[in-house]
């Protein structure tokens, strides 16, 4: 983790993980950290980590980068009862 970047990014349960720069961009790979989450369709709690998704987010400027991006480790849960992702 980069303490001083997730501080800046100030978002509730999103660290940043590292981070690339270059003259024109930079960016962030965050990781949101969810412990488990509640099916759609029956309810059940899952903490069956399904799969990673990235997904890659224009932000707001920050200093002088012309873009900053943030790359988002998004987990997702499958249900163990019916499946439901
Ligand atoms: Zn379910």
């Amino acid at each position: 983790m980069v303490p001083l970047l997730t501080e800046l990014l100030g978002l509730p349960g999103v660290d940043v993980e590292s981070y690339e720069a270059n003259e024109n961009d930079l960016i962030l790979d965050v990781e949101v950290h969810s412990a488990s989450s509640t099916c759609s369709r029956c309810g059940t709690v899952s903490h069956h980590l399904h799969q990673n998704h990235w997904h890659l987010v224009r932000d707001l400027p920050i200093s002088h980068y012309g873009k900053t991006w943030l790359r988002v480790n998004r987990r997702q849960f499958q249900c163990a009862v019916c499946g439901v992702r």
